[in-house]
């Protein structure tokens, strides 16, 4: 583990290390390109690989259009929490990543990509907060980097829905550090049959952990909801959702299921994707829908993870 753990508690501010992240994640052994998305794998000391993902960005800011880079990295090799609509959750886990892993994954896109890789989301394998000390330390490396920073506004921990790990980090007091959480259905029946996390800590609990994060003024939960045909896309679903998120401070995140080998669950409709969008934001509940862009890669949300790895 490097040395800069825990560097941010006495407001010191630190460049990170030269060499961060060549002791423990190697170089850039494999990439995978699916249009303007490139996966890529970094070599771990143990023969693992480390997979992340580079997704070119767009939009507006403070009037101009811009371009920037988003990196997905990943906090765990596998991951424990059996989603079963999730590759990497068919894996199991294999083994956290120590902090120089998870800081080396933006040292590698940088020097491939340069420095508009600009924002970071855990979203890539694993669950950070099953991972939370290393996770925590790499964000802290980012933010304390004097010549090329990622402050903690532009990094996204999305979890499974952990609540005692919600507090935890809602705990530290970094209000800008943003908070997604992967709900993928609208009630608890539907829930834990997808997520076995429900069966222990149900969606009454993980509302009320929801409820305490510290969001900054006028921001949000990310909310992100995988929509699978049949089982949580339908009209009724939308309404339920509503209801359950009413009086929380959130956006939905829509993302249409990426098929891979295995689960048999299939992608919605468009005309479902729609509807349940339409439902949701009529009823005043904001909701956008996320592209699917690197599903070819193998790299949407949910499918990282090599099929040989899978047991
Ligand atoms: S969705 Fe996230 S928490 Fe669930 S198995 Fe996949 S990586 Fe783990």
């Amino acid at each position: 583990m490097m040395d800069c753990t825990g560097q941010a508690e006495d407001g010191g501010r630190a460049a990170l290390p030269a060499g961060a992240g060549a002791g423990g994640a190697g170089p850039i052994t494999r990439t995978e390109q699916d249009g303007d998305v490139t996966k890529f794998c970094l070599a771990a000391a143990d023969g693992h690989e480390i997979e992340s993902v580079v997704v070119p960005m767009g939009g507006e800011i403070e009037g101009k259009d811009k371009t920037w880079r988003t990196l997905c990295v990943s906090s765990q090799i596998g991951c424990a929490r059996g989603c079963t609509f999730c590759r990497t959750g068919r894996m199991g886990l294999v083994r956290d990543l120590t902090v120089d892993e998870i800081v080396g994954q933006v040292l590698a896109a940088r020097q491939q990509f340069g420095e508009d890789v600009r924002n970071v989301v855990f979203m890539g394998m694993g669950e950070p907060l099953d991972n939370f000390e290393n996770v925590v330390a790499a964000v802290r490396c980012w933010h304390d980097d004097r010549e090329h920073q990622i402050p903690r506004r532009r990094v996204t921990i999305s979890t499974v829905g952990l609540c005692d790990g919600i507090r935890r980090l809602g705990a530290l007091g970094w209000r800008r550090l943003n908070l997604a959480v992967s709900l993928n259905a609208p009630n608890d029946e539907i829930r834990s049959r997808i997520m076995p996390i429900n069966r222990r800590e149900p969606m009454g609990a993980l509302r009320e952990a929801i409820a305490s994060y510290p969001v900054r003024g006028g921001g949000h939960v990310l909310i992100e909801y995988v929509l699978m045909a049949g089982l949580n896309d339908q009209p009724d679903h939308a309404r339920e959702l509503v209801e359950y998120l009413r009086g929380l401070r959130t956006c939905v995140n829509l993302i249409p299921f990426n098929p891979f080998e295995g689960p048999g669950y299939r992608p919605p409709s468009e005309e479902a994707v729609t509807q349940f969008q339409s439902i949701l934001m009529e009823s005043g509940q904001l909701a956008f829908r996320r592209n699917t862009k690197g599903q070819q890669a193998m790299a949407a949300c949910g499918q990282l993870g090599r099929p040989r790895s899978v047991g």
